[in-house]
């Protein structure tokens, strides 16, 4: 028995009773924990403005054996920017989900916060489109979690590929894969192997090992973003064994938003109100 303080985000909220909610923690000291938010749903409740999702910050909570209440919390960040953002927000609520996963409870990892909350932060803040700052996260993640694709030598034979031609990318496989029948045969038995450029190869390879404060920091083509966009999601669905929907629905809005603008467009381009 005691307290304890622990900084850092909400990731997840569970309500239960008349006006308590569960709370998933992501924390910089102890990984992933739940706690118990007496009242947070009330009126005028002190919690509610300072442990909402995504909230970052301290946490204060009586703990008693595996039991935890909140008993304070003081808000650092809270991304007002995404929150008011629909898109945003399902690309925000996709990065917790996998956070979630790789975050375990009981044990730090402060690399995957860190993450975690740089990406939050490009989101909420930078002029980059959404979906960039997916893949560049979902990229980054995958390989701190030791789950990088080989973007240099044949995933099936270990080959060194230096750029040439016919190389694939074996999705539910370890990456690139060569061009030989034998390697190709081998990949497509377990899954989807799809063209890949060296454009891509090159982001996925930057991501996977630039500094923590430049994972953002670079520039692909909209073919490359395509590109990555059919690829990495669903290589990240084979590594961790699980599909997070949350990001096809921030996909599925974008294609309803350019849907729109195009209706609005008509058929000269020209912009119209509908
Ligand atoms: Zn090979």
């Amino acid at each position: 028995m005691g307290y304890e303080t622990v900084t850092g985000i909400v990731a997840r909220e569970v309500d239960t009773g008349d006006a308590d909610r569960y709370l998933t923690l992501l924390s910089v000291e102890q990984g992933r924990l739940e706690c118990y938010a007496r009242g947070i749903r009330r009126q005028g409740s002190k919690l509610a403005s300072q442990a909402g999702l995504l909230t970052y910050g301290e946490f204060s909570m009586y703990v008693n054996k595996d039991r935890r209440l909140l008993t304070s919390a003081k808000s650092s960040e809270s991304f007002y920017g995404i929150r008011k953002d629909v898109e945003k927000c399902a690309y925000a609520m996709h990065f917790l989900d996998i956070a979630r996963d790789v975050i375990v409870e009981a044990q730090a990892f402060p690399q995957a916060l860190q993450t975690l909350l740089n990406t939050l932060y490009a989101l909420c803040y930078k002029d980059l489109q959404p979906g960039f700052v997916a893949r560049a996260f979902e990229m980054r993640i995958l390989a701190i979690a030791g789950f990088a694709p080989l973007t240099d030598i044949c995933s099936v034979c270990g080959a060194p590929l230096g750029g040439g031609k016919g190389i694939g990318f074996a999705v539910a496989g370890g990456g690139v894969v060569c061009g030989s029948a034998e390697c190709r045969g081998a990949a497509s038995r377990v899954g989807r192997v799809v063209a890949v450029s060296p454009g891509a190869l090159k982001a996925i390879s930057y991501v996977s090992g630039c500094g923590a404060g430049q994972i953002f920091q670079f520039e692909i083509s909209d073919a490359v973003a395509k590109e990555l966009s059919s690829i990495v999601p669903e290589y990240l669905r084979h590594q961790f064994g699980k599909a997070y929907d949350k990001s096809d629905e921030a996909e599925r809005y974008r294609a309803f938003e350019r849907e729109m603008l195009d209706l609005r467009r008509g058929k000269n381009g020209d912009a119209k109100a509908i």
